[in-house]
């Protein structure tokens, strides 16, 4: 059995992983346009601010010799061009094609560059979702004094906060009423604008660029209210798009690739991670999910089921955490409503919200206080009865106390998942 997995990443390692649980002879190949071995994209903006070194082994997903121990091979820096899904082909750069059983599709998502903006191409404009980015960024560091940062989404709100530490004039500028938009509600989303502000960020809300002025090198950022700020860099992180182009027209594609609920594309193709368009739970939708767990989980699920298994991909839903300055949150699922029941916990910098609807929990944002974030989210994900513990869910020692039943659930839950 020949398998064959585009991205060497969260997902792609993890489907490798899986394939060796069920077949320890079969021949894995992962191809991936990177050289290098799959690193932390989280870590990316700590890299670029000198917290954390290339060489530490926290930067990375696996230790060195996990490819030689698992007998996968590799072939990095080279990119697919296309696939040929009925003729089970992949074809990379040098027109070289290659021939599969079963291929997984774990290619990720990139930076959305948008073409509507003038002076798109200038010199000094930045994204961060990979390492070429962030070393474009970390190398050009010396040289900018000011930064526009468009978008204050995770990777924007956090570079945001992580250059200004460092001494650079940041100023943030956001199309949405708030900061972390999706992630946070406005009280949140108020609890980290503050602290961004009281670390010298300038935060610009209901606004976007329309254009970037300079000669060669942008040196001017104008928005749609016509304000202009001066600058020497600009950061977009407005968000990301699936690495696609290389699909045929067996695979359907609905903002990723859309799989089944055994993450099966379309006959002996898989698709797992930021690239694929799976059910969300909460939303009760279809849509990529681009989150770290679900991609590993995700490309576990998908190389045990390109091996012979049959497990079901049950969905996931949006969970977001960020630590700026003194205020670390996790957010999970749905983060607002009018039209549910919603509890609510407010005292100095800590703050609990919770979203139940027909006694299920579908939504919580806990600000410094996130201890238990690993119940909540099981009790999510289970689509657990709240309706005899919710009452305690505000209590300021709320914890497995109250939970006997759940507790015991719980366990044997994970028992029985080994
Ligand atoms: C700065 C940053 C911070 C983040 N912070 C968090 C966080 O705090 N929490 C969280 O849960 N998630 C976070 N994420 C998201 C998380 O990193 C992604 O969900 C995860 O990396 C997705 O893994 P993946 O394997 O699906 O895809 P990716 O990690 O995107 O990997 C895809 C790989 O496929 C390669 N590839 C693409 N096209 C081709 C092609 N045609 N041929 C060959 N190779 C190809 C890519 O170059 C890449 O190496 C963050 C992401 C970034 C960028």
């Amino acid at each position: 059995m020949k398998y064959v997995i585009i991205g060497n990443s969260v997902a792609g390692i993890n489907a490798a992983t899986a394939i060796r649980q069920n077949d320890t002879q079969g021949e894995i190949l992962i191809i991936s346009d990177e050289q290098t071995r799959p690193y932390s994209r989280p870590l990316l903006p700590n890299w670029v601010i000198g917290e954390v070194s290339f060489s530490q082994e926290r930067m990375f997903y696996r230790r060195n010799d996990f490819f030689e121990k698992n007998n996968i091979k590799t072939l990095l820096g080279k990119k697919v061009e296309s696939i040929d899904t009925k003729a089970k082909i992949v074809s990379i750069s040098n027109s070289e094609s290659l021939p599969y059983d079963k291929l997984i599709i774990t290619s990720g998502a990139s930076a959305i560059l948008p073409k509507n903006i003038v002076g798109i191409e200038l010199e000094g404009i930045h994204t961060l979702t990979n390492i070429k980015g962030a070393r474009k960024l970390k190398e050009n560091l010396d040289n900018i004094g000011s930064i526009v940062i468009v978008g204050a989404g995770l990777i924007g709100t956090k570079m945001a906060y992580d250059l200004s530490k460092i001494g650079k004039k940041v100023v943030l500028v956001e199309l949405a009423k708030r900061v972390l938009f999706p992630a946070l509600d406005d009280y949140a989303a108020g609890l980290i604008q503050e602290e961004l502000k009281e670390n010298g960020v300038e935060i610009i809300l209901n606004d976007s660029v329309v254009q970037l002025n300079g000669d060669e090198k942008v040196s001017e950022v104008v928005l749609a209210s016509n304000k202009k700020i001066p600058c020497d860099a600009c950061l977009l992180s407005v968000g990301v798009f699936p690495n696609i182009p290389f699909v045929d027209e067996n695979i359907k594609v609905d903002r990723g690739i859309v799989v089944d609920d055994y993450l099966k594309a379309c006959d002996d193709c898989y698709a797992a991670g930021d690239v694929a368009s799976v059910y969300d739970i909460v939303a009760n939708i279809r849509r990529p999910i681009p989150i770290l767990p679900l991609a590993a989980k995700e490309g576990f699920i998908s190389g045990l089921n390109a091996s012979g298994s049959e497990v079901k991909f049950n969905g996931g839903f949006a969970m977001n955490s960020i630590e700026i300055g003194n205020i670390g949150f996790i957010s999970m699922g749905l983060i607002e409503s009018d039209n549910d029941e919603v509890l609510e916990y407010k005292k100095d910098n800590e703050y609990r919200k919770f979203i139940i609807r027909d006694n299920r929990l579908i939504g919580v944002i806990l600000v410094n206080n996130v201890e238990k974030v690993g119940m909540f989210n099981w009790m999510i994900e289970k689509g657990f009865d709240v309706s005899w513990i919710k009452d305690t869910f505000l209590n300021s020692d709320f914890g497995w106390k109250y939970f006997d039943k759940a507790f015991r659930v719980l366990r044997l839950d994970r028992k029985l998942k080994g």
